[in-house]
C-alpha cells in the first residue's frame, strides 16, 4: 500500500472504531489531516467539542492559532500532518486514559510508519508522555529528543498558550527553531543510515542507535 493508501485506511478504520469506551461519546473520529509527503507530524493529545463535531484536528481559537505557529516556522497545514493521540473525544476533555492509549496506539503507529517523518512534534503534556518518559514540558519544551529513530520535540499546546498568554512567545519562539531542527534531524539520519551501511553488521545484531528516548542536546 501507498502511505496516501495507509492513511485513508487509517481514517476509515478509526470512524467505525470501538476498540475503546471513547466511541460510545464520538460524534466524528478525527484521524488526522495533512500530507504523507512531509518531514514533519504534530501530535496533540485528543479531539476537544470542536474537533468532534466537524471531524478535524485543530480547529477554533487553538486550530487558528496552531496556524499562526506553522507559518511562523515556515510551514502551512498542507505542507505537514497533524493527529492526536486518541482520534476520539475524551469526555469533557479530560486526559486519555492509559488503556484508551493502548487501544489507539495501533492507529497512530501506522500514520508515523506511512509518513516515516524525520521530526515529531508533541502539542501538550500527554502527547509529550507517550514519546519521552521523563520531564517536565515546563523544562523540555523546544528541545529535541530521540525516540526509536527518530527526533522528537515537545512543545506546548496551543491551547495553553491561549489561557495563559505569558506561553504565548515562548510557543512561537519553539515553533521557530523548527526549520533548524529538521535539518539537524535529516542530517543525523543520513550519517545513521551511512555508517550502518558501510559498518560490517554482525550477524543477528540490531545497530540500532535510537532505541531509547534520549536527550541530544539543549538550546
Ligand atoms: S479513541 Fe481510538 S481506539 Fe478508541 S474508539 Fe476512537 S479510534 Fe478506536
Amino acid at each position: 500500500m501507498t502511505p496516501e493508501e495507509i492513511l485513508k485506511e487509517v481514517a476509515e478504520q478509526t470512524r467505525v472504531c470501538t476498540r475503546c469506551p471513547l466511541h460510545l461519546s464520538r460524534k466524528n473520529a478525527v484521524p488526522g489531516v495533512g500530507t504523507p509527503n512531509t518531514q514533519i507530524m504534530f501530535i496533540g493529545e485528543g479531539p476537544g467539542f470542536h474537533e468532534n463535531e466537524q471531524g478535524l484536528p485543530f480547529v477554533g481559537a487553538a486550530g487558528n492559532f496552531l496556524d499562526e505557529l506553522l507559518s511562523d516556522a515556515g510551514f502551512t497545514r498542507e505542507e505537514v500532518f497533524i493527529t492526536n493521540v486518541v482520534k476520539c473525544r475524551p469526555p469533557g476533555n479530560r486526559d486519555p486514559e492509559p488503556e484508551e492509549l493502548n487501544a489507539c496506539k495501533i492507529y497512530l503507529e501506522r500514520q508515523i510508519a506511512a509518513i516515516n517523518p524525520d521530526v515529531i512534534v508533541t502539542l501538550g503534556r500527554v502527547s509529550m508522555g507517550y514519546f519521552i518518559d521523563k520531564g517536565k514540558i515546563s523544562s523540555i519544551h523546544g528541545r529535541d529528543f530521540w525516540s526509536h529513530g527518530r527526533m522528537v520535540v515537545a512543545m506546548y499546546h496551543p491551547a495553553a498558550a491561549l489561557h495563559q498568554p505569558s506561553l504565548r512567545s515562548v510557543v512561537k519562539e519553539d515553533f521557530k527553531k523548527l526549520p533548524f531542527l529538521i535539518d539537524k534531524a535529516q542530517a543525523a539520519r543520513q550519517a545513521t543510515a551511512e555508517s550502518q551501511a558501510t559498518s560490517a553488521k554482525p550477524q543477528g545484531e540490531d545497530t540500532e542507535d535510537f532505541d531509547k528516548p534520549e536527550q541530544l542536546s539543549l538550546f
